[in-house]
């Protein structure tokens, strides 16, 4: 594999960084998240901020909040910036400053313990063993990857296993935990030569299987497939690769829907996948493939959609709050009467709010969920299961 070093990338990117910039602010105002915000924030204070933490000093009330607050939806990306940054990259370099100071080296400790206790507590045995061990068939064009985040909700991951095998087109896999496309800058405080690593034993397992493509069920892999993978493999990645929904819509016409029913769905969209211009149209193809489907958009959609809150759900509840409440807000006034999400984690950020006891005035499945059930394949949402029955 031809391949460049990610760290060396990042340390000319820091580089450029403390010489150009010129604190013009434009990155600041690209971010999505600063208009939820319970303060204002000014470049000055932001962006100063970080300039002086990269240069060894310290960070600054304002550049710990807009890095905290990132809910890294992508909506930043693009070429406006004159000396070629955007806000999510500097927020790397912050995650990396961070993860050099203090020595913190998270993947090192032991992973996923949190996915390993749902996957148990979920799954049967022979379940358990479908999702956790690779499948090689050789010969077979198709490898699929589920990522790693999603085996927090496992049914979905066994949904996506029954609809490649309604499809019918021999296919390998390639268990997310084990494999890992190297996303998370932020979750591994910035460790890019862990990052890369991962990255590349994905590839290589995929190539070693023989398959000619790799399909991700994630969006976030997507979107790090085009933002960060790319960067170290410049000739872009060995294999062809594509989303979930797209694999589907491709062969489509080997699906049936039996237990199809007239329903009037809104979608809300990976915010990631849309900003960075990915599979704006796959998802909604195959919604309208099932029989008796209606699908009214929301307000926001396409490029121009929300994030349901991601990761300042986490850091910063109130902020997550305001801005998963104003996206409930618009699917509700759609008038449809249910929301479908596509990512497992809008899945787990906007059911968490429901099950805080939240009004939404709508209720929300995954797409997975959605289109197995239409073909009858039944399994209960695992973020739908009441509290008392999950011990
Ligand atoms: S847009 Fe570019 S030049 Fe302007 S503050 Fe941000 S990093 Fe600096
Ligand atoms: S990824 Fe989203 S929240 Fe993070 S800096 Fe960019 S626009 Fe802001």
């Amino acid at each position: 594999m031809n391949t460049r070093n990610l760290t060396e990338l990042y340390n000319g990117y820091k580089k450029t960084f403390l010489s150009e910039c010129a604190e013009c602010g434009q990155c600041v105002e690209h971010c999505r998240v600063v208009p939820f915000l319970d303060r204002r924030v000014d470049a000055g204070g932001g962006i100063g901020g970080l300039r002086r933490f990269l240069a060894g000093g310290e960070a600054g009330a304002e550049t710990k909040l807009l890095a905290d607050a990132c809910m890294r939806c992508y909506g930043c990306a693009g070429d406006y910036c004159p000396i070629g940054m955007d806000k999510l990259l500097l927020n790397e370099l912050y995650w990396r400053e961070n993860e050099l100071r203090t020595q913190e080296k998270p993947y090192s400790r032991k992973q996923y313990v949190f996915h390993e206790e749902r996957m148990r507590r979920f799954t049967s045995p022979e379940e358990y063993r479908r999702i956790t061990e690779p499948k090689i068939v050789k010969g077979a064009e198709f490898v699929l990857f589920p990522g790693c985040n999603v085996y927090r909700q496992p049914e979905k991951v066994l949904n996506m296993l029954d609809l490649m095998d309604a499809v019918g087109i021999p296919y390998s896999f390639l268990p997310g935990i084990s494999y890992c496309c190297g996303q998370g800058n932020r979750g591994s405080r910035g460790d890019t030569d862990w990052s890369q690593e991962a990255g590349e034993k994905l590839i290589g397992k995929c190539l070693e299987t023989g398959a000619r493509t790799i399909v991700f069920w994630c969006p976030t892999c997507m979107c790090h497939v085009k933002y960060c993978m790319e960067r170290y493999f410049p000739e872009g990645l060995p294999l062809r690769h594509i989303s979930f929904a797209r694999y589907l819509n491709d062969h489509i016409d080997k699906l049936s829907f039996p237990m199809a029913k007239p329903q009037k769905l809104t979608l809300h969209e990976p915010c990631k996948t849309a900003y960075l211009g990915i599979d704006l149209e796959e998802v909604r193809r195959l919604l309208l493939s099932v029989p008796g489907t209606e699908l009214v958009e929301m307000e926001h959609h396409h490029e121009n959609t929300v994030c349901c809150a991601c990761r300042a759900a986490n850091s910063l509840p109130e902020t997550g709050d305001r801005i998963t409440a104003a996206r409930f807000a618009e699917a509700e006034a759609t008038g449809a009467d249910k929301m479908i999400d596509v990512c497992h984690n809008c899945h787990w950020v906007f059911m968490n709010y429901e099950n805080a006891g939240h009004h939404t005035g709508i209720g929300t499945e995954n797409y997975v969920t959605f289109l197995a059930d239409a073909c009858g394949i039944h399994r209960e949402d695992t973020m739908k299961i009441p509290l008392d029955r999950q011990d």
